[in-house]
């Protein structure tokens, strides 16, 4: 048998190869024409967050999908936050609830009905019901009902599998969107979620469930060998998240007085309630600052690793060490960068906008950030 499939698998190698030659010969290319001609193409990753805030496309997703709509080697990617509350609401569903929750989620995935590039989507803190309890049945359901309706409502090359990570796990889930990009999915809400009735998604090895801790180890160790991939193959790393690493949004405020109140008194009752959840999405807070501790410390073993987010609603790029953070969140709502805690290449808070990376011959990489309106691109960089 193996051998057939050997055999086989020569047969469909040898017909390739002669289809290949046949098309050089009859076009009268070279091979390095050819390979000329493969370089040429330009894959485009669209990076666009927190677009769920209303039952109509917002103006800005709007123009990703006007843009991206006859590109098949496009990339979209929603970073999460994708249905404002409390993302797709489970329950009666003629509910004006559901109802309203459905269509702000439908109508981002129907903007890409003629779309055949590649189209995903991440959670984010408002996907896992604002941090409420109920969050991991919340987004379970989100995902339910975004890859099934994505198998009607878009000719996307992957509909029907579109979120991820599922089930409530941090992931990672790498898929390979193009010849040059190794697209990384995580969900952050996992480690911010993880408290007194607030369950998460449990990792499972053989049946048996893991504990937060062994999770986390083995996240962390599945993450390094995916940048290891990139490393050893060429190729780009593209690690997309909800929550940033490196944010000067409203975000990376410190609520000090507050946030020792919830973690290190008496009161820290309220935080196991989860009363804190406007904290717990802050990058001072403690389990987003473990986490984003770890975050850092395995991208930092890597050069060349692009980490984009969503989260707080502006746009932002950071080239820290040697690896590139961009923010993008300002799909539907806008935010006012705060005091400059980290250093920033660029940071546009006063519109709606979007990121687009360029991805072409090999290493070569180039980030855009585009807002709504007729002069939309308003920052270009080489990722260097
Ligand atoms: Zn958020």
């Amino acid at each position: 048998m193996k051998k057939i499939l050997g055999s086989l698998s020569l047969t469909f190698a040898s017909v390739r190869l002669c289809g290949i030659i046949v098309f050089s010969l009859y076009f009268g290319l070279s091979s390095a024409q050819v390979k000329t001609i493969s370089k040429q193409i330009t894959y485009r990753l669209f990076l666009i967050g927190d677009a769920g805030n209303d039952t109509t496309v917002c103006s800005s997703l709007s123009e990703v999908a006007k843009s991206s709509e006859k590109d098949p080697n496009a990339t979209v990617i929603l970073l999460g936050d994708n249905v404002y509350p409390k993302g797709v609401e489970k329950g009666n569903p003629n509910s004006e609830r559901v109802r309203i929750s459905e269509k702000k989620m439908g109508v981002q995935i129907d903007a890409f009905h003629d779309f055949t590039g590649q189209f995903y989507v991440i959670p984010g803190n408002h996907d896992w019901k604002k941090s409420r309890w109920g969050g991991l049945k919340g987004v379970k359901n989100e995902r339910a009902f975004v890859d099934t309706f994505s198998i009607t409502h878009t000719q996307a090359s992957n509909k029907g599998a579109v979120m991820f990570p599922g089930d409530g796990l941090p992931g990672p889930v790498m898929k390979n969107i193009n010849p040059y990009v190794n697209m990384i999915m995580i969900d952050t809400d996992w480690w911010l979620q993880g408290r007194f009735f607030h369950p998460i998604g449990r990792e499972r090895i053989n049946g048996r469930k893991l504990s937060k801790h062994q999770a986390d180890e083995k996240f962390f160790v599945a993450l390094d060998s995916l940048l290891n991939i990139g490393k050893t193959t060429g190729k780009w790393s593209v690690i997309v998240a909800h929550h940033p690493v490196y944010t000067n949004g409203r975000h990376q405020q410190s609520y000090t007085v507050w946030r020792n109140l919830v973690n290190y008194t008496p009161m820290q009752i309220f935080g196991l309630l989860g009363v804190n959840r406007l904290l717990t999405s802050n990058i001072y807070q403690p389990c987003y600052k473990e986490m984003r501790k770890k975050l850092k410390k395995t991208i930092d073993k890597y050069d060349h690793v692009i980490y984009a987010s969503g989260h707080d609603h502006n746009l932002q790029y950071f080239h820290i060490d040697s690896n590139f953070y961009v923010v993008s969140g300002a799909g539907s709502k806008g935010s006012q960068i705060k005091k400059e805690k980290f250093k920033c290449e660029c940071s546009c808070d006063h519109h709606k906008g979007y990121a687009i990376i360029e991805f072409k011959n090999g290493k070569e990489a180039d980030l855009h950030f585009n807002i709504v309106g007729p002069s939309s691109e308003i920052f270009h960089s080489k990722l260097e």
